[in-house]
């Protein structure tokens, strides 16, 4: 991997890089990235498969703190997460590049990105915090791309949030090391994981990766944490849908997670590297749900379709409904404020803190103003938080 040239190179003297700590020194000179199982092992100049992190003399930077690809203020269930305050503005936000290489990326401009202008928005961490309490959001987001590459700029930001009482989420596909997933789960509050299939064979060939390790996660986050956890799987016609499949995958979730789980099935559409590959069709979304309940999961949705039925909660005591969405929109809620069933008072497992918010389908683009301010070793910048 030849080093970083012209406008990609990295230096210390830019003022979105920074010094990291997951890494250690090879015996043949080069430097290894310990945060994903990349590993990547760089020597000076280069970057790593994110293209965010890379090695500038003893050390691994990260190139990417306190900028992002945009600002969006949406709702919670777009994350998605189902049940985690639902009905509330989330702040959600992004960098650029990954620590994957999904052929069927739905975010590829931001995720695959190598062009530093995508990143538009600068925002150091106080400044988002700062936006997303104006803006009345309940949490910010790290979503768009996994924030797995940017675990600092994350951390710093989750921290900012927590002093304004502001609830911190993460969308990604779970893939990093242990040590490093311990400090980052940390300062979550809730976390969707991707499960992007059930075979190694999909995860090496697709998404250049490994199943184990994102499996780990998910058990993980469900028995050494109190990040509640909601799990997303992108059905993709003829590669991760087969009958089979799916049910060994609901059978793991059901053994290895428990039954309480929401999992969410969301529609592909052609992109990226798999433009020949059509559109997932309702009935295979409904087709996988019906698996999942057969197998005993008791929250399982669909997504990215109007289907309301796959879009309802049901009570796990009386069986009635509690929540009937239509995409993004609350059409009925009968969940106390402390998150029992209004019908039989079971407890619905979640998040919840009050009556449901009424923020609706709404997505609203972000700008954040930034006269910048110097004020010791970090950057800092005047947050002025505008709606477009
Ligand atoms: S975080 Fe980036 S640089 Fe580090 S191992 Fe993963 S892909 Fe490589």
């Amino acid at each position: 991997m030849p080093a970083a040239t012209g406008a990609d190179a990295l230096s210390l003297a830019d003022p979105y890089t920074i010094g990291t700590k997951y890494w250690h020194e090879l015996d043949d000179g080069r430097i290894q990235c310990d945060v994903c199982p990349r590993n990547c092992r760089l020597r000076e100049g280069q970057r790593g498969l994110c293209f965010v992190r890379g090695r500038i003399g003893d050390q691994i930077v990260l190139a990417s703190y306190g900028r992002s690809s945009g600002f969006c203020v949406d709702p919670v269930e777009k994350k998605p997460l189902n049940h985690f305050l639902p009905g509330t503005p989330v702040l959600s936000f992004g960098t650029a590049g990954c620590n994957l290489a999904c052929r069927f990326c739905q975010n590829w401009d931001i995720s695959k990105s190598r062009e530093i202008d995508t990143l538009s928005g600068e925002a150091a961490p106080d400044t988002l915090a700062q936006a997303a309490s104006k803006l009345e959001c309940s949490s910010i987001a790290f979503t768009y791309n996994d924030p797995t590459i940017f675990l600092e700029y994350a951390v710093d930001a989750a921290q900012a949030c927590k002093e304004l009482g502001i609830k911190t989420i993460a969308v990604s596909a779970g893939y990093i090391n242990a040590e490093p997933r311990a400090e980052f789960y940390s300062h979550m509050d809730a976390a969707n994981i991707d499960l992007k299939a059930f075979t190694e064979d999909f995860y090496q060939k697709i998404a250049f990766s490994k199943l184990g390790t994102v499996l780990d996660t998910l058990k993980y986050l469900r028995h050494e944490t109190d990040v509640w956890l909601e799990i997303t799987t992108l059905l993709i016609p003829g590669y991760n849908d087969s009958n089979s499949e799916l049910a060994e995958m609901c059978a793991w979730i059901a053994e290895h997670l428990g039954d309480e789980v929401p999992l969410h099935f969301s529609a592909f559409h052609p992109d990226f590297k798999m433009r020949d590959v059509p559109a997932t069709p309702p009935a295979t979304l409904s087709r996988a749900r019906r698996i999942a309940i057969d197998h005993g999961l008791k929250y399982v949705y669909t997504g990215n379709v109007h289907d309301t039925d796959g879009g309802t909660t049901h009570c796990g005591g009386c069986g009635k409904p509690v929540v009937v969405r239509d995409w993004y929109v609350l059409k009925e809620y009968r969940i106390d404020g402390t998150g029992h069933c209004e019908h039989c008072g079971a407890r619905i497992p979640g998040v919840y803190s009050g009556p449901a918010g009424t923020w609706g389908p709404k997505r609203r683009p972000v700008r954040l103003g930034t006269p910048r301010v110097r004020t010791g070793d970090h950057d800092r910048r005047n947050a002025t938080a505008t709606k477009e």
